[in-house]
């Protein structure tokens, strides 16, 4: 019989940014895992790695006890000593080389209490802006276009709008397989009304596009050329909110100059490599339909014209009014569970808490008034790709790098691992034992897991959840948020004196109503209505979205009236000049590589590879590629082969079923350098970032394919 050991305890799923609630019953060997009903982002679903929580939770690869790098080998060390070693390290190497000499790179894992106080540290009281995140690899592309486009980062809408469309428009996003339950709830909606309409544009048929009414297949890297012909074709059918682009906008000649080559749509489809029909045809019924939301995900961020395709799609919501209304609007659906919390505490190494700007001197005053900092970071700091670099070639000394792995998972990773092996000190915060990143670290600090956490996280319509233990921490595995202190009180730092994550989060909340009191200018978030919640009202804080001003409820849209953060308070409309991405692929390196998420698998399989049931749906690494290339390239489908491009190499298995278009080639994100094979496509990746918003181009790299 299954017995519970404890209550029920309602909290968040750690997975995809969709954000789902979960029921977890604690049991004598685990949990039983159900779909909260109550939750307000999933409404009772889970899909199938949410359902599948429970097999997760065992201690085998747990990092479970501190260690420190002795004469090249790991031995067990205590807290005290750990915590002394990286405090002493920080502050000598800050006193001898500066506060950049050292560096965070952290994780959209971390709860938004994590966040904070490691933001805090940082900008507030080492003086530097080097603390970047992997959500910089996820969605810093949305980040600027939204910043661009209406002053401040914001996502506009609600997934409720997703079922009140009547079109949705899915780009670069694979939804049925990365945002599962969402996209359950655009099908369900599709039943019940039979007009609601999905197209999907994406270079490969993925699940999504099998079950849109429409997939347009065009070129990687082609987006801008098609939202550019969109925006062309909408104010020339008239298909314009004229009064909202007269009130509540600013940009608009601008942008309508630089599309001006995309008026022939023969042209549009030529630059997208598709059939001039289907661009016609996705036209008509974008100016036809009043209710559209057009969503987007990593095959618009993840791409060197990132930003651009971003503001592309969003010069079409703004010509058409269709912002923040029932319905409609531009969406971002971020990949990481707390990718939104950290945005909002400043996670990114241009931002500063609270949505505030690092370069604009009065905000940093700010927040330096409000931390009573001694000494805040002046300038933005290194981005992912630009601190790995700096590490290699030694002017960051340090990294603490927490609750991700670079050495799988950023482009380029080998220059990665290069430059972990010849940074003086590397601290490895985690709850892994053995991963490739904890293989270079000196200081391994052992982090609690899902069910052991305490905190919230923000999913991807602006609503705050609360992730809630049920376990008990295992073995000697603290908070981050807890590690960060106590380096930071060795460091001699005041204000990192909390008790707990509610104190953090108090702090948090508390800082965005001193911001909208402090400054003239109205920004969208603050969550000042969740300030001075109590213990037990933070323990009992159902999900909400924000803005959350006081006495306020949540806010499901925004801008639907303008208000935008710009100083004349309008929305900008940004000229987006197309281009392709910046390496193609031709001679020795004839295909181009797109990478991406399986159905079943999360990141570099910590936790999803302890279920033998998730495991099942793609038990090894492989390479999707057209039959047609693996012929000219001597494999064979089921055979092993080689990936290689200019910066590094995998070995994965020919596969010809995902929908692969000739000349390309897909390698899932998932598989790391602890497989039998050396599996990381990070290594492959080619390190081109978008000069906005720094943001890899993990979907476009030429590479061949060799027999192995
Ligand atoms: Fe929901 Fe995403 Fe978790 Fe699946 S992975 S249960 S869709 S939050």
């Amino acid at each position: 019989p299954i017995v519970p050991i404890a209550p029920a305890v309602r909290t968040t799923c750690p997975y995809c940014g969709v954000g789902c609630g979960v029921k977890a019953t604690p049991m004598a060997d685990g949990a039983l895992i159900e779909g909260d009903p109550e939750h307000m982002a999933s409404r009772g679903r889970l899909c199938v790695k949410g359902s599948a929580l429970g097999e997760t939770l065992g201690l085998d690869g747990r990092l479970l006890a501190p260690a420190m790098r002795e004469e090249g080998s790991l031995r067990t060390a205590d807290w005290d000593e750990a915590l002394d070693k990286v405090a002493s390290t920080f502050a000598s190497i800050i006193a001898e080389h500066g506060p950049d000499a050292v560096a965070l790179y952290v994780s959209g894992q971390l709860l938004t209490e994590d966040y904070y106080v490691a933001n805090k540290f940082m900008k507030g009281f080492v003086g530097s802006a080097n603390i970047d995140t992997n959500s910089r690899l996820c969605m810093s592309s949305s980040v600027a276009g939204h910043k661009r486009a209406f002053g401040e980062d914001i996502v506009p809408g609600c997934y409720e709008d997703f079922e009140l469309a009547d079109l949705v428009v899915l780009v670069g996003s694979n939804t049925a397989w990365c945002h599962p339950t969402l996209f359950q709830r655009i099908t369900k909606a599709r039943e019940a009304r039979p007009g609601l309409r999905i197209v999907a544009i994406d270079p490969r048929r993925t699940a999504t596009c099998e079950l849109a009414d429409l997939h347009l297949p065009i070129k990687a890297g082609s987006d801008v050329w098609l939202f550019n012909g969109l925006l062309v074709y909408l104010a020339q059918t008239g298909a314009v909110d004229a009064d909202f682009v007269a009130t509540h906008t600013q940009g608009l000649d601008g942008a309508l100059a630089a599309a001006a080559e995309c008026v022939d749509i023969g042209f549009v489809a030529r630059s997208c490599g598709i059939d001039a029909r289907l661009v016609a045809e996705f036209y008509e019924a974008f100016a036809a339909t009043a209710k559209v939301v057009t969503a987007y995900s990593q095959g618009v961020n993840q791409s060197s014209s990132g930003t651009d395709k971003v503001n592309a799609i969003i010069n079409c919501h703004l010509l058409s009014g269709r912002v923040g209304k029932p319905g409609m609007g531009p969406f971002s659906l971020t990949g990481q569970p707390n990718a939104m919390g950290g945005r909002e505490v400043g996670g990114l190494a241009n931002m500063l808490a609270s949505h505030l700007e690092l370069d604009q001197p009065a905000h940093r005053e700010l927040v330096r008034g409000f931390w009573d900092a001694p000494r805040m970071a002046a300038n933005p700091g290194l981005k992912a790709v630009e601190l790995f670099r700096a590490i290699e070639e030694g002017s960051v000394k340090a990294v603490w790098i927490m609750a991700t792995n670079p050495v799988v998972s950023l482009p380029d990773a080998d220059q990665v691992r290069r430059a972990l092996a010849r940074c003086e000190l590397v601290v490895v915060s985690d709850m892994t034992a053995a991963t490739d990143t904890a293989e270079l670290a000196d200081v391994l600090l052992p982090a609690l897991g899902w069910g052991e956490k305490d905190g919230t996280v923000t999913n991807s319509e602006r609503c705050i959840s609360r992730q809630r233990a049920f376990l008990q921490a295992p073995g000697q595995a603290r908070a981050d948020w807890w590690a960060i202190c106590e380096v930071a009180r060795r460091m001699g730092y005041q204000g990192f004196d909390y008790m707990d994550a509610h104190a953090i989060f108090d702090e948090h909340a508390r800082l965005s109503g001193w911001r909208n009191d402090a400054q003239g200018a109205p920004r969208a978030f603050r969550i000042d209505g969740l300030a001075g919640l109590d213990r037990a009202a933070y323990d009992a804080l159902a999900p909400i979205q924000w803005p959350v001003p006081p006495g306020g409820e949540g806010t499901a849209r925004l801008f639907a009236d303008g208000g935008y953060a710009h100083a004349d308070g309008k929305a900008r409309f940004v000229a987006t000049r197309p281009r392709l991405p910046a390496n193609a692929a031709g001679g020795d390196y004839p295909l181009t590589l797109n990478t991406g998420r399986l159905r079943d698998q999360w990141h570099t399989m910590t936790r999803t590879g302890k279920s033998p049931r998730l495991a099942g749906h793609a038990p090894e690494p492989f390479v999707d590629m057209h039959p047609h290339d693996a012929l000219l390239a001597g494999v064979r489908e089921g055979e092993l082969a080689r990936v290689r491009s200019r910066w590094g190499s995998l070995v994965a298995r020919v596969s010809h079923g995902g929908g692969i278009a000739r000349g390309s080639a897909f390698v899932p994100i998932h598989w790391t350098g602890q497989n039998a094979s050396d599996a990381r496509v990070g290594a492959v990746v080619n390190p081109v970032v978008d000069p906005v918003s720094g943001e890899p181009e993990f979907k476009h790299t030429p590479v061949r394919v060799e027999p192995f």
